[in-house]
């Protein structure tokens, strides 16, 4: 993907629905791996590339994230949540909300990001504008809740959604589809929606990836970045109801749909 800094991404598909994804900087040969749902097509992608893992960033303790990091680890640094340190594999960095990093030569901040897990890290790499946001923030979707609250997920989203419009979201699961049709459910007479649910399905049904989308897409299609929005809390019959109520509401009906 093209775009100012030295770095390059390329997403990895794993498991039945994952993704990992590598960031390599081809001016300093590094690099990066973020989450390893699997070994074989991590390795692979690798292989082809001729690269060599210098760092394996962690976002949460989940099996179909960290599955894969003790046979890839080889002279990488493996980087998560200092919060998390105790159900991770052995970290050679333990990081926490706020901190900054340099992977591949990006300045990388640390973001948490709550809700799914507690404890739930994103990474943000400004330059590159790539943010690794895994299951907090998903494409058309969020994590569900099997740690966190509502209020915890709802600042998380908050914290993803401040960030500049043009980042690019590289979330862990090709969940959009499932996603599209919950957020058509809700909000059928929102055209950004609509018109991203034809290029989703354009991209489904000839096996693509939906996986990079732009914050810029999700502000306007997604419904767990609008529980503030005034207009679709009207939608939803709750204009009187708090965003973390709204937040929460659209969270259970996406449990239960
Ligand atoms: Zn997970
Ligand atoms: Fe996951």
């Amino acid at each position: 993907m093209a775009n100012a800094s030295a770095v390059e991404l390329v997403v990895v598909p794993c498991l039945s629905d994952n993704y990992a994804f590598l960031v390599h900087n081809g001016e300093t040969g590094q690099t990066a791996l973020i989450d390893a749902p699997e070994v074989a097509p991590i390795a692979l992608a690798l292989a082809e590339r001729g690269w060599t893992l210098s760092d394996i960033l962690i976002t949460h303790h989940h099996d179909d994230h960290i599955g894969g990091v003790d046979e890839l680890r080889a002279g990488a640094r493996v980087i998560g949540a200092k919060a998390d340190a105790h159900r991770l594999p052995p970290l050679d960095l333990a990081v926490a909300d706020g901190d900054t990093i340099t992977v591949c030569g990006e300045t990388t901040h640390v973001m948490d990001v709550s809700g799914h897990t507690v404890g739930h890290v994103a990474y943000h790499m400004p330059g590159a504008g790539y943010a690794f946001t895994a299951d907090s923030l998903m494409a058309l979707g969020c994590g569900r809740l099997f740690e966190g609250t509502p209020a915890q997920m709802w600042h998380s989203m908050q914290k993803l959604r401040a960030l500049p419009e043009n980042t690019i979201i590289c979330s862990g699961h090709e969940y959009t589809a499932a996603n599209a049709r919950f957020a058509a459910s809700l909000d059928p007479d929102n055209p950004d929606l609509m018109s991203r649910i034809e290029g989703i399905k354009t991209a489904r049904a000839s096996g693509h990836a939906t996986v990079p989308s732009t914050l810029r897409d999700e502000k306007r299609t997604n419904p767990f970045l609008r529980a503030d929005d005034p207009e679709f809390k009207i939608i939803l019959g709750m204009a009187d109801a708090s965003d973390v109520d709204v937040f929460a509401h659209v969270r259970t009906a996406k449990d239960k749909f």
